[in-house]
């Protein structure tokens, strides 16, 4: 029998007792190699209580101390990185080089984290009236939680829960069940790091475990990361239930290629960004929008020999370029937007339906594909495909190109390839997306500045990490203070500081 991946709650790892579970598959063999546990209403309710239990002390810890355990944390993160890595490649289907970078970068804001004592500083107006002070504090929210998908195990979770623990709240994650091992392994390392039990949670589950977060009234924050349909049904849900709710979507995320651009580099960038963990990443580039006569051909006559020549390889290889799908399903539906695309009157250039690594028959390899003359009415180019498959739209001019991100539904990140400083510039003005790369094929932002999409990219308007995260997993309080020597007359004006 599959071993069986149960939750993390109140600072232990506990068997589910729900008789719920969903498979989880080496991408790259196609074997089941564990269950997932699906939590029961009870089992959901039972990490919200520990997580509210340990809420007190956490919360009134001192801001140093809450700072020492996120130091420890990302040391004892480093220390098991090979570890971690392997995980998150058996389960997810990435290269081990692509794993270590999922892990390094929910690092990057574990370190931002740390930094908590300053960031989480209120504001001071010494006299703001007669004899009057104002300042405020930002106060941790309580019981929060992060429902997180499966492209990124690690960095997303890290992205959520390495602010809102250490902005003083306590923490339930709810990890994809497709990849669940390595946010169960955090919540064991932050724990040996010191932090007191209940203050990181995981429960594994379904819809069912969702919509308990979502209704439970002692959750007060949720933040989610998925596919845009989902994403919007929490964020209506969650804000029906009166909780602060932040929710990203999927992208559709479109490189601008002018024709003065090096097209060396910038084949060099996009064959990474479109293929790279077989397109599986939410600021991956599936669409490239070469503009102007001629930049189209350019283009293809480089790129084509390396879609062709991509290193197609177990995940758990070191030098592969790109592994195989999350699942058999999902490659099925990938191959079927590519149908779709030629139905539509796409050019198939390059095609990876047909793909099979040898002595891996059963895995769900796919190879790379590339399709010419998608348009904006074409459904496989409106749509997310999530896989490695690159569309492209030929655009006229430079003020086509900057429409067709600008009008699609999903607006998470966008790149533009150029060596003019003024026309990149006006892009980065003009361009209706959240996230803009200038030279820069994946503009995922440091961890101290802060991500997130527009559109049916983004539901809510406080994005993750940065300062803007601080700004979500907490609430201001305003304290107005006098301290009179004699006694104040009545007053029936509303007070004004003449
Ligand atoms: P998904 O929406 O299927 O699942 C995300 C989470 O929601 C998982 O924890 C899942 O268990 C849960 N879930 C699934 N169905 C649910 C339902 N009906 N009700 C409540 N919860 C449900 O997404 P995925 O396939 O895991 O991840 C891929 C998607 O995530 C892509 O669309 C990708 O673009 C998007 N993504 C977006 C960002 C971003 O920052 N915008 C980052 C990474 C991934």
């Amino acid at each position: 029998m599959a071993t069986e991946i149960g939750h993390f709650i109140g600072g232990q790892t506990v068997a589910s007792k729900s008789g719920n579970t969903s498979p989880i598959y080496n991408p790259t063999t196609g074997e089941i190699q564990a269950a997932c546990a699906l939590a029961s209403k009870t089992e959901v309710e039972s990490a919200i209580s520990a997580a509210e239990k340990a809420f007190p002390e956490w919360s009134s810890a001192n801001p140093q101390r809450r700072a020492r355990v996120m130091f420890k944390f990302k040391e004892l993160v480093e220390k098991d990185m090979d570890n971690l890595a392997r995980m998150l490649s058996s389960e997810h289907g990435k290269t081990l080089p692509d794993a270590r970078g999922d892990v390094q970068r929910g690092l990057e804001v574990v370190e931002f984290a740390c930094g908590i004592p300053h960031l989480q500083k209120g504001e001071y107006t010494e006299s703001a009236g007669g004899g009057i002070d104002v300042y405020s504090m930002r106060q941790p929210l309580g019981v929060v939680a992060g429902i997180t998908p499966f492209n990124f195990p690690a960095m997303i979770p890290m992205w959520m829960f390495g602010v809102a623990i250490a902005c003083g709240n306590t923490f339930i994650n709810k990890p994809s069940e497709k990849d669940p091992s390595v946010p169960m392994r955090l919540a064991e390392l932050m724990m040996e790091a010191g932090a007191p039990e209940g203050v990181l949670n995981v429960v594994n589950g379904d819809k069912l475990a969702v919509d308990t977060l979502i209704e439970d009234p002692r959750v007060k924050a949720l933040s989610f990361v998925g596919s845009s349909d989902i994403a919007n049904y929490i964020y209506a849900e969650g804000a029906r239930h009166g909780k602060r709710v932040q929710a990203f979507g999927g992208a559709k995320n479109h490189m601008i290629i002018l024709p003065d651009a090096d097209m060396d580099n910038v084949v060099n960038q996009l064959i990474g960004s479109a293929y790279g963990s077989a397109g599986e990443r939410c600021m991956a580039t599936p669409v490239a929008v070469p503009v102007g006569e001629g930049t189209a051909e350019r283009l293809i006559e480089k790129l084509v020999p390396r879609v062709q020549t991509l290193k197609i390889g177990p995940s758990m290889s070191e030098d592969s370029d790109l592994g195989p799908l999350v699942s058999g399903p999902h490659r099925d539906r990938v191959k079927a937007y590519i149908d779709m695309a030629i139905e539509e009157g796409q050019e198939l250039i390059v095609d990876g339906r047909e793909f099979s690594l040898q002595g891996y028959e059963d895995g769900f390899f796919m190879g790379g594909t590339l399709l010419d003359h998608a348009k904006p009415e074409h459904r496989s180019y409106q749509e997310e495909i999530f896989g490695p498959v690159l569309q492209i739209v030929r655009a006229e001019n430079f003020e086509e190109a900057i429409q067709l991100p600008s009008k699609h539904q999903y607006g998470n990140g966008v790149a533009i390839f150029t060596r003019n400083g003024s026309a990149a510039r006006e892009f980065a003005q003009r361009v209706n997306v959240g996230m803009v790369g200038i030279n820069v094929p994946i503009p995922v932002p440091v961890a101290y500045h802060t991500f997130g999409g527009w559109k049916r990219s983004g539901f809510g308007d406080t994005n993750q990490h940065g300062p803007e995260g601080v700004k979500f997993w907490t609430k201001v309080k305003t304290i107005t203070q006098r301290w009179p020597e004699d006694v104040q007359g009545s007053e029936f004006v509303i007070p004004t500081m003449d």
